[in-house]
């Protein structure tokens, strides 16, 4: 994992230390001596992690880390505090200042490398959803406003649900329950492994804090790298709280995927300000996966009949007919157009049209397998693709179709009820280079002969 890492120290042999630890690691290291430096480097932007002395003459680490926040150029960058000593007070306000964690010189090499691991990773996760989101076919995905959502703690209020794994000590697990409860607005809750290992999408929490050992040495640890690997709770954030000064299992939990590690006895306020700001990095990036999705369904998906839309109706007939030719496997397609479709607009206005096609669309798919794939090609067109299918089955397949919307009963405002038929033309997919294009072609033939023929048919096409 490769990676820049911005080192800001106004002690030239502390940059100098800190530079060959993480060069031998294979990062680029760019070094500033105060924090106006520091501040003018990341907006030039291409700075991957920052790790910053504290105490600097000038600004100090922790206003140099507001100032970082409260712009949105370098808002989401990382930030690693560095102090002399292991001062809680120093470390509230490095934490509420947005840093995202907090090492204490002399720094111990093994954890500040997972810890610098694992915000890379957090970022690539971040990039690539920012990446896919602007190829997706130069959509409007509106990422600015969640890219830039701020990420300071202190600025936002956050919300979220909270679940507390803990091993043997009951009465500890319920004081550090009833510490946290009065500071979020959602719910801290108990759970066991049990529980966790059962959760599902609706039900995970958006924030585990893990105890390295839950009864058993490392228990919390293998629970932690279950939990990642499962689809429901993958996206949860993870902290895990370990024995006082246990940096190599820190490391571990790190790598092993954990969001942010604390160590006991922690003062309730800093884990609190922990949880919030990877709470605020959690809805950041869910916020994020959601656009995506959205965006990656309405690139394929019609959102009048819910079907597939002609983009990926023709996308997938390549694939099928790819397939085809190199399994000999047979497929059909099947060209569907609505019958006088115009004049149940012209009688009956546009959203009774709407609702009619919406209606198709909804036995058409109820009659095909579900291999099948049923697509909305045009305004009142559908287009079936029906792999490992021979003529005749593809034939009577159409045959249903048909009757399937000939059976079909639109109740209209004043009680009456509403009949539609549509044509159909049948086709094969021939062992051929140009097998889609052609398929298409002669189906679109066999469609119109259908409409010629009377309309509310299914015609084959002439090849086959
Ligand atoms: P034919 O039997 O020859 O197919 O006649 P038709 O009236 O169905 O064919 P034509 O192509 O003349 O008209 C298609 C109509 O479908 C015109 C258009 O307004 C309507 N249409 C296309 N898309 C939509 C839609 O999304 N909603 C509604 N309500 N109507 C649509
Ligand atoms: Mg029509
Ligand atoms: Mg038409």
């Amino acid at each position: 994992m490769t990676g820049r890492i911005l080192i800001v120290d106004d002690v030239a042999t502390n940059r100098i230390v800190m530079k060959v630890k993480l060069t031998a690691a294979k990062y680029d290291v760019i070094p500033a001596a105060s924090g106006q430096e520091a501040l003018t480097l990341a907006q030039a932007g291409n700075i991957d992690i920052i790790i910053m002395d504290m105490m600097m003459p000038g600004l100090t680490g922790a206003q140099t880390c507001e100032r970082l926040r409260a712009d949105p150029v370098t808002a989401s960058i990382p930030v690693i505090l560095v102090t002399a000593s292991d001062d809680s007070e120093a470390r509230m306000e490095g934490l509420s200042a947005g840093a995202d964690d907090f090492l204490a010189k002399p720094v111990d090499e093994i954890a500040l490398l997972a810890r610098v691991r694992s915000l890379l990773r957090t970022r690539d996760e971040e990039r690539t959803y920012e990446e896919q989101g602007s190829a997706l076919m130069g959509m409007e995905m509106g990422f600015g406003e969640a890219g830039q959502q701020p990420l300071s703690p202190r600025q936002q209020p956050v919300d979220g649900q909270i679940a507390l794994i803990a091993g043997g000590d009951a009465a500890w697990l319920l004081r550090q329950r009833d510490r946290l409860r009065p500071l979020f607005r959602e719910k801290v809750s108990i759970i066991g492994r049990d529980l966790a290992l059962a959760l599902d999408r609706s039900t995970t929490p958006d924030l585990f804090l893990i105890e390295a050992d839950l009864g058993t040495k490392n228990a919390g640890l293998r629970l932690l790298s279950e939990l990642k690997s499962r689809n429901a709770t993958r996206h949860a954030a993870f902290i895990v709280i370990l024995p006082a000064g246990d940096s190599e299992r820190a490391a571990t939990a790190l790598d092993l995927g954990a969001s942010d590690v604390a160590y006991q006895p922690f003062p309730v306020d800093e884990i609190a300000m922990r949880i919030r700001t990877q709470l605020a990095r959690k809805t950041r990036a869910d916020r994020m996966r959601d656009t995506l999705e959205t965006g990656l369904r309405l690139a394929v998906i019609d959102p009048l009949t819910g079907l597939h839309n002609r983009r990926y109706g023709l996308h997938h007939l390549d694939r099928v007919a790819t397939r085809c030719r190199a399994q000999g496997i047979r497929a059909g397609v099947i060209l569907m157009d609505l019958d006088h479709f115009k004049s149940v607009n012209d009688t009956h206005g546009h959203l009774v049209g709407d609702e009619v096609l919406s209606k198709a669309a909804q036995v058409l798919k109820e009659n095909v397998r579900g291999e099948d794939l049923i697509c909305r090609i045009g305004g009142e067109e559908f287009l079936a693709v029906l792999p490992d299918s021979g003529l005749s089955e593809v034939r009577i397949v159409a045959e249903r179709l048909r009757r399937a919307v000939e059976n079909l009963e639109i109740r209209l405002g004043n009680g009456s009820l509403l009949n539609v038929t549509m044509s159909l033309g049948v086709a094969m997919l021939e062992d051929r280079e140009d097998a889609p294009t052609h398929a298409l072609a002669i189906v679109d033939r066999a469609l119109y002969a259908a409409k010629d023929a009377g309309r509310n048919r299914v015609e084959l096409a002439a090849q086959v």
